[in-house]
């Protein structure tokens, strides 16, 4: 049969029109279907922004706070158990539950919000222990200033629930983790230092603070370093903690004598450490001491990194960052401490909290018994300087508190004072 009739023979034939038409439909389909795909491409990459904030950011636990308050009223949660210190020092759990992972949506100022919370199965953050999560917002638009306003707004909200509180962070791997329960500021009137000393040191901090530009513009790293030095129990601690409050900022202790500290990651933590927030290296003293131990016992400390002293020295020299950065170094044995650990530049100012002075009884006296007359307070401290034994603050605190109501009784049994 010639091929023109092989043709016209195929448009009658019944069988063959059924199958063309759907092979037509089965094409219409998947042009469709493409189209749609690549409309759809186009209108996220045009039409719509998204935000993806990961769990090692920052921003993310403030976000998922504040979406669960805010945002989403989703049925789907997850909790979040945190302790906190009420005005009255009592402390309280609180259980804040943010959104499960999964998808949620919300309304914030006439946007539709897409919030996806994916938590990843296969990887886990080694150092926190935790796994690895992201949250993605989505919405409609171009108006990137909203992820903008709810992220400032998130973080508003997280530092309002600090304010009036302290937070204390301890190293955890390489990152700083806040520890215990947010405390209450502590007044820094209540730690009674020598005359003016307390003043001294605060001002010197707040100058430091203010003056950014005076480092920038001379080249010098924005830092400066203290060391408290004295007998136990004075009130280094917690001057540095009432410090913080007065300033605040928060502080990051660490203990340098803690196993697995080596060089590297000391000088890690010191650049990632929070914004705002005071180092506190405890009893430096004791640090080289115990890396004896590894000497004495190497199996046990193999393979684990060590901190030595070139490299604290290192660490603390290359603490540079744009914030300004303050480390505080306690000791109670100054003479123990190397020259050059001790030299301007790592430790700028050196203070001593001794013993308790004269004017020191005196006002932890009028403190604790405010109904008391100055002239009962003044015979506290002439009785308790002419035993000639040196106290500390610890130790008149602890005397005070075993006559809690009863001041007469303090002032006749000052021979009774626990001293050193
Ligand atoms: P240090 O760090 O010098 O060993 P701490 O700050 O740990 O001393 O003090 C121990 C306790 O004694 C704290 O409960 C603190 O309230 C009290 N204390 C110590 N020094 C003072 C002080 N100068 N004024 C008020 N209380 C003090």
């Amino acid at each position: 049969m010639p091929l023109t009739e092989v043709i016209a023979s195929l448009g009658t034939n019944p069988y063959f029109s059924a199958g063309a038409g759907l092979f037509g439909v089965g094409m219409a389909a998947a042009v469709l279907k493409r189209g749609t795909q690549f409309g759809t491409i186009l209108f996220r990459r045009h039409c719509m922004i998204t935000l993806e904030v990961t769990s090692q950011d920052k921003s993310f636990h403030w976000l998922l706070q504040w979406i669960s308050r805010y945002g989403t009223r989703t049925q789907h949660l997850s909790v979040e158990t945190t302790f906190n210190q009420t005005d009255t020092g009592k402390i309280n759990t609180q259980f804040a539950f943010v959104p499960s992972p999964g998808a949620h949506f919300f309304n914030y100022r006439g946007y539709w919000i897409r919030v996806e919370r994916n938590r990843e199965k296969q990887m886990v953050n080694f150092q926190a222990g935790l796994p690895f999560e992201t949250v993605t917002m989505t919405t409609v638009g171009r108006n990137r200033d909203l992820f903008f306003e709810i992220l400032d707004e998130s973080r508003k909200l997280a530092l309002q629930s600090q304010e009036g509180k302290t937070i204390m962070y301890t190293a955890m791997g390489a990152e700083w983790r806040p520890f215990g329960y947010p405390r209450r500021k502590r007044p820094i009137d209540s730690v009674i230092l020598d005359k003016g000393l307390s003043e001294k040191i605060l001002q010197d901090i707040r100058e430091f603070i203010d003056s950014p530009k005076w480092y920038m513009e001379r080249g010098i790293p924005y830092r400066r370093g203290y060391l408290l030095h004295g007998p136990p129990g004075c009130g280094k601690s917690s001057y540095i903690t009432a410090l913080a409050g007065a300033l605040d900022y928060s502080i990051c202790v660490l203990n340098l004598s803690e196993k697995g500290l080596s060089d590297d990651r000391l000088n890690y933590l010191l650049t990632v450490a929070p914004e705002q927030s005071i180092i506190l290296l405890e009893d430096v003293d004791a640090a080289f001491l115990s890396r004896d131990l590894s000497k004495e016992n190497p199996a046990m400390y193999q393979g684990m990194g060590r901190l030595t002293f070139s490299g604290l020295l290192n660490a603390l020299d290359g603490v540079a960052s744009a914030e300004a950065r303050i480390i505080f170094m306690t000791t109670n044995y100054i003479d123990r401490l190397d020259p050059a650990l001790v030299r301007p530049g790592r430790v700028d100012m050196k203070e001593l909290v001794d013993h308790c002075t004269d004017y020191q009884l005196t006002q932890m006296f009028l403190r604790f018994y405010p109904e008391e007359p100055e002239s009962h307070a003044a015979e506290f401290a002439r009785l308790v300087i002419s035993t000639g034994k040196p106290v500390s603050a610890a130790q008149v605190q602890g005397f005070f508190m075993m006559h809690k109501t009863d001041p007469d009784t303090v002032l006749q049994n000052v021979d009774q004072l626990p001293t050193i």
